[in-house]
């Protein structure tokens, strides 16, 4: 089995620490701890996992020079897989429903990889489900980041150390975060409790999900890409006990979005998603002191077609 990663000097060592700063939109708000995930290569929080889960499938033999990697994803993630395989020698596949913006489609493609439509009217679901098909071709690694659990040991052994090291005190009193596969706010909220921390688990809902009645259990944001009613096999009930759900107005999210942008935070609709619901949970915990935590998942370039750059076409 190989041991020596390629890559590994290059890119997959220049992810994180990301810096974690206290944001204050204005005077009379309190501040609230902003992880800038948004800072790493590819312009999200996931290129931890896609080098988490391509490293560990790299050391037991799963990926090798010139194989191929797969991933139903509609951003970010598979971004991420994209530049992590350029680097490592390996062909990308994106499977994503129709319809996701335009610019997630270039950067994929910029970095090499491929990438492949399913009907949207199927949902992410459908992409998953062509993924399957694929994967039992020979030579095809799957990341299955809505499956694998190495996606919140990403964050559990990366993200919420970090957070630790940096925070003053080590302390946490809540960590927020909008859910895609549950990734982040299971492991981030694992990593601190396990270091002591008495944390709650927050998590960032927007109100208007939209149900697609073809793919059962499954809502999504139409308005705050990468986030929906899981369906993940990550964000359990029993692994987020205590779990406070604040309620977030889109229209909040993309307001709040854009004054981080102008505060010098070039981020994208659920990074304003997060911050609100990390006001709320300020708010309801009710304490001057306390330090509250979240993510700033990606970048603002990822948006330039969508309601969140409407006002400045
Ligand atoms: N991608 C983006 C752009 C997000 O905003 C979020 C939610 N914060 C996610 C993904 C979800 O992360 P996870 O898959 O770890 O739940």
């Amino acid at each position: 089995m190989a041991t020596e990663l390629p890559g590994c000097h290059r890119y997959l060592n220049r992810i994180a620490p990301t810096p974690l700063v206290p944001v204050q939109l204005d005077a009379g708000r309190p501040a609230v701890w902003c992880k800038l995930e948004f800072l790493n290569p590819s312009g999200s929080t996931k290129d931890r996992i896609a080098r988490f889960i391509l490293e560990k499938a790299w050391r037991r033999g799963l990926v090798a020079c010139g194989g191929r990697v797969v991933e139903a994803s509609s951003g970010s993630t598979s971004i991420a897989l994209a530049l992590a395989c350029a680097q490592m020698g390996l062909k990308f596949l994106a499977v994503m429903p129709e319809g996701v913006s335009n610019e997630r489609v270039f950067i994929i493609r910029a970095y090499g990889g491929d990438v492949t439509f399913t009907p949207a009217a199927l949902g992410i679901r459908g992409a998953i489900a062509e993924v399957e098909r694929l994967g039992a071709e020979p030579g095809v690694f799957l990341p299955k980041q809505f499956a694998n659990l190495d996606n919140a040991e990403a964050h559990r052994l990366g993200t919420a150390r970090e957070v630790l090291d940096q925070i003053p005190g080590g302390r946490v009193d809540a960590v927020v975060s909008g859910v895609g596969t549950g990734g982040t706010l299971v492991g981030l909220f694992e990593g601190l409790r396990e270091n002591g921390c008495r944390v709650v688990p927050v998590l960032a809902r927007p109100v208007n999900l939209v149900s697609a009645p073809e793919v059962e259990c499954c809502s999504f944001s139409a308005r705050i890409p990468g986030v929906a009613d899981s369906i993940s096999e990550i964000f359990r009930p029993e692994r987020v006990p205590g779990l406070l759900t604040v309620e977030v107005r889109d229209e909040d999210a993309i307001a709040t979005t854009r004054e981080l942008i102008r505060l010098g935070f070039p981020v994208g609709p659920s990074s304003g998603l997060n911050y609100c619901a990390a006001l709320e949970a300020l708010r309801q915990l009710n304490d001057p002191h306390a330090q509250v935590v979240t993510v700033f998942p990606d970048r603002m370039e990822r948006y330039f077609t969508t309601e969140l750059f409407k006002p400045f076409v």
